[in-house]
């Protein structure tokens, strides 16, 4: 394929997202997308990787990876693999469009037609700013406003929440009861108080729906060892389906330690990118059940051979949202089509709201299961008044 233009849109109004359209000589667009860092990201698309991109005569999703891999700025999980990872996903989209294929067919096809879904706790306008990644970013009042606030729910009334998850088909929840004790500590220490208010919330859920509700419990990273395994231990009586990021990613012998000394499984990766930043977490064994962000880890070119990868180490993969609606689309591909693909994260708060306000084409979520359409590429279309909106910052390369 022959790139001949690109075009990123930034709306104001929605600060944390960042959306990437790639045109081919043919008329097909395929589209990407990034969230959080999006300034820096539009910036790198259009002065460093446009014209790499430009240069190219034949771009395909891996030619593309190989032409953004330099050997100067090539690793970690910093803005040149961000921008690789929305452009990645828009050549993949690209693809499908030019062959005629979903996603999921470009990929080898689907080894099922849905997969389960659970519910990240959020309200619609969680992370909405790039300002802070703490609660100060929860975007509560604004969240009440539009009719979900279900990080609200959980703190306040978290039977009722899951009851009404339950009801509407949904079998587990995502919830973070910790971070406001980890932000006054630094994540250094928690009192006996702090432990059972979270407690709290997490039997009142039990109380009401059982088992039958997977109860993920998110720690962000935000915790020594120590007092991880001092939650850890008091929530293990309720048995989460799984903790995810105790410890950051990259502290991989902590986190096998603390996996060793626990009996709940771990999740982590959405913030671990590539095989080489997963590979160690599995022959560790630190990893239970694998998050990886399609977008932040590099897009599907990387995804898929982590995937593998995690295969052989009898890891499941459950794809990272909370994020995007292009995000979630290229999710469900992804996980349709991939041998240890079992579980996809939603956020209704998202799909439901503001995820409706920008694009067309989002994935069918029903009883508590995703599925994809037969539209070609991942299906998902900006909504035509994005382009010519006072409120979204378009800005276009083309080829010379
Ligand atoms: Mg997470």
């Amino acid at each position: 394929m022959k790139i001949t233009k690109i075009e990123t849109f930034r709306p104001l109004a929605h600060p944390s997202s960042l959306w990437v359209e790639v045109h081919d000589d043919k008329g097909n667009v395929g589209l990407g997308e990034s969230f959080f860092s999006q300034t820096v990201i539009e910036e790198y698309i259009h002065t460093i990787a446009a014209p790499l991109i430009f240069a190219s005569a034949n771009i395909n999703p891996e030619s593309l990876n190989f032409a953004l891999t330099p050997y100067v700025g090539y690793q970690g999980g910093g803005i040149e693999v961000r921008s690789l990872g929305a452009l990645d996903v828009a050549v993949w989209d690209l693809w499908g469009k030019s062959i005629n294929a979903t996603m999921a067919d470009s990929l080898g096809g689907k080894l099922q037609d849905s997969v389960k879904i659970y519910n990240t706790c959020a309200g619609s306008s969680y992370m909405k700013k790039t300002s802070s990644q703490n609660s100060k970013n929860w975007g509560v009042a604004e969240s009440k406003e539009k009719g979900y606030e279900d990080l609200q729910a959980f703190f306040n009334t978290p039977a009722k929440l899951a009851r009404e998850l339950y009801d509407s088909g949904i079998e587990g929840m995502k919830i973070w009861p910790f971070d406001p004790a980890a932000e006054k500590s630094f994540g250094n220490s928690i009192s006996q108080k702090e432990i059972e208010a979270g407690v709290k919330i997490i039997s009142a859920i039990r109380d009401e729906v059982g088992m039958d509700m997977d109860l993920m419990i998110e720690f962000h990273a935000l915790w020594n060892r120590p007092t991880a395994k001092r939650i850890i231990d008091a929530i293990t009586p309720y048995q989460p389906f799984w903790i995810e990021d105790p410890l950051r990613p990259d502290a991989v012998d902590a986190l096998a330690k603390l996996r060793s000394e626990i009996s709940v499984p771990i999740a982590t990766g959405e913030t671990a990118i590539g095989r080489r930043q997963i590979l160690p977490l599995l022959e560790k064994g630190a990893v239970d059940y694998l998050t990886i962000d399609i977008s932040w880890t590099g897009g599907l070119t990387e995804s898929r051979k982590i995937a593998s990868l995690a295969d052989l180490f009898a890891v499941p993969v459950a794809p990272h949202d909370c994020s995007g609606p292009v995000a979630l689309a290229t999710s469900t591909h992804f996980s349709l089509s991939q041998r240890n693909g079992f579980l996809q994260e939603t956020a209704r708060a998202f799909v439901n709201t503001w995820y409706k306000d920008f694009v067309d084409g989002i994935p069918k979520i029903e009883n508590g299961r995703i599925y994809i359409s037969d539209a070609s590429g991942h299906g998902i279309t900006l909504q035509s008044w994005v382009r010519s909106s006072d409120e979204v910052i378009v800005r276009t390369s083309k080829a010379k």
